[in-house]
């Protein structure tokens, strides 16, 4: 079964793409990992390619392309490649769609053009050590002050928190009985005069990915750095969360994918007893129940971006194709190292790296026990 969802132009793309990541990425990655960061000016190589800015409109200097599969060509390329580009998703996946989305036209022209073309990096901070799945619980606040927001507060587990330039920061800017009503987004600099920048947190997968605290220590951030309506941003997050959810669900079926056919390629060269491994019944067994589950995964993922192309994807919707391809695959992976035997737990084998890795797409873009509230609500529950 093939899937269909993409066209020539797509596929031309994932030709340039692949080329990128073979020449520029994938022979630094391991020095990457092990400084914990993509360094910043690759952002820019990026950009000049013109592969940040895709969905910017010309006039703001991007690529004009509307629609998720180009970004979601380039998401598959990383996982097939089997680098991480540090914060690049989020921005290209979340933070720009937010200003596309939220900004007003003089906000658009002023910070879309550097962010296509990677002079400034985007981060969204909704976590706070003291509440993530809860987000009406965010206790960073914003009162507006002379012409300013005041911010002071915390966050953690910021993706790109090192090398972000702006930061969109969920913060509680007006009190109500309803705990959704009264958080905003405010743009922030991260060179404003008390924005700092904690740890870059040590994880046990996506070395290469910086994921930080950020402190907000009284910063002054101007009126007009606010996105959308004061006090919206609950909705604004509930809305833009369905294409994060899908883009997690996309790199964990595509992750999955490989670690299948990197496994049915090992198992038929190392040898047990005399036989491939391959040849055990039990090995074959594994490797089919694995192939079920990623075809069940792909025809439910494909039916979920073609719906998100016309703008029909629901919560619930993008939460079940979130739940399943993400639990799909820490079952797959974990069942391909096996087949590996010790060499499996082995970090300079790839399916080690895919081990620890994938163990976040439960966790983030909101944990697999929240999208079940949302799958059991829309059942009426
Ligand atoms: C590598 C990484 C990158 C991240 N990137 C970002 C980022 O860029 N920006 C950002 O804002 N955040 C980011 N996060 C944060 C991430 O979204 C949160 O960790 C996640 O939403 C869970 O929040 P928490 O860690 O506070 O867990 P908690 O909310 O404390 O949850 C603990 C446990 O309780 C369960 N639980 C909570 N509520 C319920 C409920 N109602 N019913 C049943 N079970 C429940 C959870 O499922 C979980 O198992 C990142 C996290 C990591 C680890």
């Amino acid at each position: 079964m093939q899937t269909s969802i993409y066209h020539a132009e797509h596929e031309a793309f994932r030709k340039s793409v692949r080329a990128f990541l073979a020449k520029e990425v994938v022979p630094h990655f391991p020095d990457w990992e092990a400084a914990g960061c993509v360094p910043h000016e690759v952002y820019q190589k990026l950009g000049d390619l013109g592969m940040l800015g895709l969905r910017v409109p010309v006039e703001y200097g991007g690529g004009g392309e509307d629609g998720f599969l180009y970004s979601s060509v380039w998401s598959e390329e990383c996982s097939r490649a089997g680098v991480s580009l540090g914060g690049a998703a989020t921005h290209m996946n979340l933070v720009i769609p937010y200003i596309l989305r939220q900004g007003t036209e003089e906000q658009k022209r002023r910070w879309l053009p550097d962010m296509a073309a990677g002079r400034r990096m985007g981060a969204i901070a909704m976590t706070e050590p003291g509440t993530g799945s809860d987000l009406a619980g965010i206790r960073t606040t914003a009162r507006l002050e002379g012409g300013h927001w005041v911010l002071s507060g915390g966050k953690t587990f910021i993706t790109g928190g090192i090398n972000a330039d702006l930061v969109v920061v969920v913060a509680r800017t007006s009190e109500h009985a309803d705990r959704r009503v009264g958080l905003s987004l405010l743009v922030v600099n991260a060179d404003s005069e008390g924005f700092g920048r904690g740890r870059n947190l040590e994880k046990i997968g996506l070395k290469a990915t910086d994921t930080a605290e950020l402190f907000f220590d009284d910063v002054a951030v101007p009126a007009d750095h606010l996105l959308g309506e004061e006090g919206q941003a609950f909705r604004y997050l509930a809305h833009n969360l369905v294409q994060e959810r899908l883009g997690i669900a996309l790199g964990s079926q595509v992750s999955a994918e490989k670690a299948l056919r990197i496994t049915v390629s090992y198992v038929k060269d190392r040898t047990a007893f005399g036989r491939p491994v391959s040849s055990f019944q039990n090995t074959k067994f594994e490797l089919a129940s694995c192939h079920v589950e990623v075809t069940a995964g792909r025809a439910l993922l494909d039916q979920a971006m073609r719906a998100h192309e016309i703008g029909e994807l629901t919560a619930a919707e993008a939460s079940t194709v979130k739940v399943y391809c993400t639990e799909t695959q820490n079952r797959v992976i974990d069942r391909c190292l096996q087949l590996h035997g010790g060499y499996g737990f082995m970090r300079e084998y790839e399916i080690a790296r895919m081990y620890t890795d994938s163990r976040i797409s439960r966790i983030y873009g909101g944990t697999n026990e929240v999208q079940r509230v949302i799958i059991a609500k829309s059942l009426g529950l």
